[in-house]
């Protein structure tokens, strides 16, 4: 039986592998598929709108009772006494009946004949309810057809030929393939899952009637006769041609510059992988980076509009003048392009002859205007690794190029590697310095000028690495700022400074206090609360005995949070120390705000001493007794230096002069002795 458009469950029915037939609601036969015929012997036409002739006549009673209670239900059956009668007369038993409903109603049955190979390994889900249930699943949503073995489309549904604009009939015994461009790349894979009848997903271009490319997400299910042979596909997709499109509008926008259209920074280190990964010693590139030298005064001059015409214009003249290259606009006025080149001389010829040709006039708007540019040079192979590290040396060159002046062309010099090259390995041995112990600490003694007694310590980090050496903290401190890990190190550094003073006060002395370092990241951390909480509440040490340094461009940054912190570090018990103070940014009369303890005076004002420029000296003093404060010498160096510091009201001092920051052995060795 053939209908212009069956349904999915006609098409269904009639491909299934099996004896299958449909009897509506009064019980007449309306499909009766070929495997049926060839079984009971009875041709379509002489079953076609009529009673099935194979019903057992003693069965009759029995079978309609059946089938009203079965149309009640509305669940599977699974008939295996009703006796089925084929024309020649032969028994069938074993019969699986599934209702069909069309909008809460059952239409009608569809009986299977299940062969006898099936008939052991029957699932509680039966045959035809599976597709059924994959019909009303997808069809509404998705584009369905199916298929034969052969791949001549027997079914599909209303918005799958709208996709395709075509009628429903027109598509109807087409094959398949002719809906797919045939050099779309998936058809190998789409071939496979066909021939092994495995399902198969993904997305596939289609081709409409007029020729319109659509991709479709789409999912390819075969159905495996009790042979396990495919005889029927089912596919189902989903139209994305405008999620894809949209995809790449946002993505376009993310990796490219807005004004210009060219890469962005992020879209260049992307697109120029591919060139890097294969560049080398017989295949050298280099990267030029370059902006205009003051863009800032054309567009504070002439507006941002001419301004943006002019990088507009550059654009244009850097693609006319590189075709071969990657380039980029990171920003601003900034540019980029990534060039094979083979070393020094080629790349300066290049570079030479681009910026005579972004150096011509521009006419715009009836303005003419005139520009240099500066460039940074990186050449590869050399110590990078990626391309975002060439990219990081060639913004080297122009910082370095930029400071000689306007219009240099300023080539990755051997030092500026050599410090890069050191920064980059610092940066990354630091992520792994503290699992690996690397960490220790120096004591820099703290003395009473009075008497030269031993106040106290403060803890100086050391940082030894196993290839880099001995790292100063001047040099790895920034670093570890930058990259985050600052808060765990220094956290490390409270801990252990705090055990190390505990075990001083059984040994050396219980008046004994320990300064140490807070950086600005520590100091606004939560883990910093926490960690000066659980101190206190394990009972480590004295709060009191624990000074907290830190400088005073941390108080200044964020004055009030910055004085609520240090209330509630100083509840806490800890004591607070401005250190390099007079160095920073703090106005003096704001010191009176923060509920500080101590002042450390910077080693600058102590080398006045000598340089007979004690006067901001003698004021500091002045102004930290007058708030009560402990004030505290660093960096004392020389005898003259000393001796005019005893004639002061600062009480305390560290420096060179008294002893310089000893490890914990070395403190072990010189005081604790001593005590005995
Ligand atoms: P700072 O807090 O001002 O530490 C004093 C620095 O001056 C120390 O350098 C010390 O060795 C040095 N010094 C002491 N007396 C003299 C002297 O008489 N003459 C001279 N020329 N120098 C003297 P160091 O250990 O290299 O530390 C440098 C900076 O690193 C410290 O300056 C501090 O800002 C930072 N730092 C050290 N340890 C830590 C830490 O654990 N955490 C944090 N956040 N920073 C730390
Ligand atoms: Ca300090
Ligand atoms: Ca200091």
């Amino acid at each position: 039986m053939k209908r212009s458009n069956p349904s999915l469950y006609e098409s269904t029915l009639t491909n299934l592998p099996l004896p299958t037939f449909f009897l509506s609601r009064d019980l007449r036969v309306r499909i009766w598929n070929e495997h049926a015929e060839a079984l009971f012997g009875w041709k379509f036409e002489e079953v076609d709108g009529q009673l099935p002739p194979l019903i057992h006549p003693e069965d009759i009673v029995f079978t309609e009772t059946l089938w009203f209670s079965f149309l009640e239900k509305q669940e599977t059956l699974h008939l295996k006494n009703v006796r089925m009668l084929a024309k020649d007369g032969t028994l069938f038993r074993d019969i699986e009946l599934s209702p069909v409903v069309e909008d809460g109603l059952v239409i009608g049955a569809v009986f299977c004949c299940l062969p006898e190979r099936h008939r052991r390994d029957i699932t509680s889900k039966p045959v035809f309810q599976e597709l059924i249930d994959l019909r009303t699943a997808f069809d509404e949503t998705a584009n369905v057809t199916v298929f034969d073995a052969k791949g001549t489309i027997t079914y599909v549904n209303d918005l799958f030929s709208r996709l395709f604009e075509y009628r429903p009939e027109e598509l109807v015994s087409q094959s398949w393939r002719s809906l797919l461009p045939s050099e779309a790349k998936e058809l190998p894979a789409i071939r496979d899952s066909l021939k092994s009848g495995n399902a198969w997903s993904g997305k596939v271009d289609v081709l409409t009637r007029r020729g319109v490319v659509k991709q479709i997400q789409a999912t390819l299910i075969p159905l495996r006769d009790i042979y396990d042979v495919p005889y029927q596909f089912i596919f189902i997709g989903i139209d994305i041609t405008e999620k894809v499109r949209h995809e790449r509008q946002l993505n376009f926008v993310a990796n490219h510059n807005e004004l210009t259209g060219l890469l962005n920074k992020r879209g260049f280190l992307d697109t120029g992988e591919e060139m890097f990964d294969l560049a080398g010693k017989e295949n050298p590139i280099a990267f030029l980076l370059f902006d205009l030298d003051r863009f800032k005064v054309i567009n504070d001059s002439f507006g941002p509009q001419i301004g943006d015409l002019l990088l507009t214009s550059v654009a244009e003249r850097i693609e006319n003048h590189a075709e071969d290259a990657i380039i980029c606009h990171p920003g601003g006025d900034q540019f980029g392009l990534l060039i094979s080149s083979h070393g020094h001389e080629s790349a300066f010829r290049f570079t030479r002859k681009l910026q005579q040709a972004l150096q011509r006039p521009y006419y715009i708007n009836g303005h003419t205007l005139f520009i240099t540019c500066t460039f940074g040079i990186a050449l590869y192979p050399s110590e990078s690794t990626t391309l975002f590290e060439l990219y990081r040396r060639a913004e080297l060159a122009l910082f370095a190029g930029k400071a000689i002046g306007a219009g240099t062309i300023q080539y990755l010099t051997e030092e500026m590697d050599t410090t890069y090259t050191r920064k980059v390995q610092i940066e990354r041995a630091l992520f792994t310095a503290l699992d690996e112990h690397s960490f220790h600490l120096h004591f820099q003694p703290i003395v009473d000028l009075k008497d030269k007694r031993l106040a106290g310590f403060e803890a100086l980090l050391r940082w030894r690495h196993k290839e880099l050496g001995d790292v100063p903290p001047s040099e790895f401190i920034p670093l570890a700022e930058a990259a985050a890990l600052i808060i765990p190190i220094n956290n490390w550094v409270l801990l252990e400074a705090c055990d190390q003073l505990k075990k001083w006060h059984e040994t050396i002395d219980p008046g004994l206090t320990m300064a140490v370092n807070l950086s600005p990241q520590q100091f606004q951390s939560e883990t910093l609360m926490r960690t000066l909480q659980l101190i206190v509440k394990e009972g480590r040490i004295k709060p009191a005995s624990l000074i907290l340094e830190v400088t005073e461009n941390v108080a200044m940054l964020r004055t009030k949070e910055t004085v609520e912190r240090m209330r509630l570090i100083k509840s806490l018990g800890f004591r607070l120390s401005l250190d390099d103070f007079g160095t920073g940014y703090s106005s003096l009369q704001y010191l009176r705000a923060f509920p500080v303890d101590e002042l450390k005076i910077d080693k600058v004002f102590i080398d006045g001493i000598d340089q007979n420029d004690s006067a901001l000296l003698d004021s500091i003093i002045h102004l930290g007794c007058s708030l009560g404060l402990n004030l505290v010498a660093e960096g004392v160096e020389t005898e003259s230096a000393l001796s005019y510091l005893e004639q002061t009201k600062c009480q305390q001092m560290q420096g060179f002069i008294f002893s310089k920051p000893l490890s914990a052995e070395q403190v072990e060795q010189q005081y604790a002795s001593k005590k005995e």
